[in-house]
This record gives structure tokens, C-alpha cells and sequence, in this order.
């Protein structure tokens, strides 16, 4: 059994209708960065059919103290509760779960491609390469629709300050880019896109998260416009979206 009751520390906005739950973290729960939890309400005041329970990456690292969840926040019972608790308030988690984690061979780059709230696993693995200052070189790809629909879109930028072997590309595939004026790459991560800053690099190891359509898309991609083999691609599916 990996379950445990922990507290809910507090919560905040960190992207247009998007949330990030900071957790207790349990004595003795330990994980790899790049694997998740499911979050199991505790008596909740309403439930529909999806139940009480979501499954979530956590989104800090493991060298932080705390444990961190983000959700995109939509009208579902489930999703109603959380917003309301308290500080304080009992949660259940069960795990960790999961193998999306860093490769342990550092000769091989890391190119993580993220869509939207896929970029919580990448938030954990990022910020624990750059504060264990680890070896590995990598390229975070992060697809979302407007700057403001992008989680943690500051804290990824600014790792590279902390990690020079760290490299964040960011595209924005909405229509006008929404409010913000934005100056970087625009429209889905393509081959192209990801030549542009990888061809020089040694055979990559690619990791995926993100809801199931764009998961599907870019392993498409990557299995059949540019010939990864599927021993090279991990993947995290967000099935829920
Ligand atoms: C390994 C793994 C990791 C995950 N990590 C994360 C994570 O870090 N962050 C995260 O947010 N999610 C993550 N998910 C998905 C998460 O578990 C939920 O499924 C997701 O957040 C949706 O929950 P919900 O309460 O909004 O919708 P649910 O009630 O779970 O929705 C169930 C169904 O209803 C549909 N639906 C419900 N509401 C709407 C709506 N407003 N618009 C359109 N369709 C709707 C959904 O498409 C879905 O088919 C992960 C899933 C897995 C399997």
C-alpha cells in the first residue's frame, strides 16, 4: 500500500483556469521526478461518476519540500471541491506511480515535448537537473495555445539561467496568441521545429506529455516523420482530456 493522508498546504493560479495544489509531503513518500499520484478527496461534499479520485504528475521536484499538483480547473464535481479546501484540509494520495523518468544515461540529450498542463512531470525533472546540477543535456519543447494559458511559463524560462545544459523553446498555436504579444515560435512542435534547435545533437532520448490527442500526434511524428525508434520515446498520457 502507497497511501497517505496528507494536508493541503494552499493553492494558486498559475495559467488561465489552470491551478497548482501544493501537498504536505508524507514522511517517508519518496519519487522519481516525472511520475504521479492519484489525489483522493476525503469525503467530498459532491461527486459525479468520475468518483473523488484524479491522477496527477507531481510537478515539484523531489529535492523540494513539499509535493505540488497543477489541473487545468474545469466544471467537474471533483475539480469544484479541491478549488474550495482549506488550508489544512485532509487529502488522500496513493503512489508514486509511473516510469517517465530522466534517463540514467547522460551522453544521450533529453528532449521533452509538453502540451499545456504536460508540462508538470517537466517542471519536476527540470528543476531537479538544474538544482543537483545534473549532467544531462535538455530541450524542453512547450506547446500551449497563449502565453497565459501556459503553466509555469516564467519558472521554465528562467531555469536556463540556473542550467546552461538546459534549453526551453516555447510555441503558441492559437490563432492570435492571445493577449500577450509574443515573440517566439508559433504553431505545433513539427519536425522542422525540432531540427531547428536538435540537429546536432546525439541520438535523443524524446519524452511526451500531455492530453492524449497531442501525446498521439507528436509520437506520430516521431515515429513515422522522423524515425524514432520506439525504444527512444517515453510517454505520460494524460487520459482524462
Ligand atoms: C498518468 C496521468 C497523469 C496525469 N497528470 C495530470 C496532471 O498533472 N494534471 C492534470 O490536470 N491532469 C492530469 N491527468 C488527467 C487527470 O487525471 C484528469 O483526468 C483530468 O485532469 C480531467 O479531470 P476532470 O475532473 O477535469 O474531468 P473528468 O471528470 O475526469 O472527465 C472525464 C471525462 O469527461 C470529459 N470532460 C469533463 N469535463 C469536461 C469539460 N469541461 N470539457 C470537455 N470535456 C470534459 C473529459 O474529456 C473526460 O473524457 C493525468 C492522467 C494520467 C493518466
Amino acid at each position: 500500500m502507497n497511501r497517505y493522508i496528507t494536508t493541503l498546504k494552499g493553492a494558486s493560479v498559475v495559467a488561465r483556469d489552470t491551478m497548482a495544489f501544493v501537498l504536505k509531503r508524507p514522511e517517508g513518500f519518496l519519487f522519481i521526478p516525472g511520475q504521479h499520484i492519484d489525489v483522493e478527496l476525503i469525503n467530498p461534499e459532491k461527486t459525479d461518476a468520475e468518483g473523488a479520485i484524479r491522477t496527477f504528475s507531481i510537478a515539484s521536484a523531489a529535492i523540494e519540500p513539499d509535493l505540488m499538483v497543477a489541473t487545468r480547473m474545469r466544471d467537474t464535481a471533483f475539480k469544484n471541491v479541491i478549488r474550495t479546501l482549506p488550508p489544512g484540509a485532509e487529502i488522500m494520495i496513493d503512489g508514486p506511480y509511473g516510469d517517465m523518468i530522466l534517463q540514467s544515461n547522460t551522453e544521450r540529450p533529453a528532449v521533452f515535448l509538453a502540451g499545456g498542463i504536460g508540462i508538470a512531470p517537466f517542471r519536476s525533472i527540470a528543476v531537479e537537473a538544474a538544482r543537483k546540477k545534473l549532467p544531462h543535456t535538455i530541450f524542453l519543447f512547450y506547446s500551449n495555445r497563449a502565453p497565459e494559458d501556459a503553466p509555469f511559463l516564467n519558472e521554465m524560462r528562467e531555469l536556463e539561467r540556473e542550467n546552461p545544459r538546459y534549453r526551453i523553446i516555447c510555441t503558441m498555436t492559437g490563432s492570435n496568441n492571445g493577449k500577450t504579444s509574443w515573440q517566439g515560435e508559433t504553431g505545433y512542435i513539427t519536425k522542422e521545429m525540432i531540427l531547428r534547435y536538435c540537429s546536432d545533437i546525439p541520438s535523443p532520448v524524446y519524452y511526451l506529455a500531455g492530453p492524449p490527442e497531442m501525446v498521439s500526434a507528436m509520437h506520430t511524428m516521431l515515429l513515422y516523420t522522423m524515425g524514432v525508434s520506439e525504444d527512444d520515446i517515453r510517454i505520460e498520457e494524460f487520459s482524462g482530456y
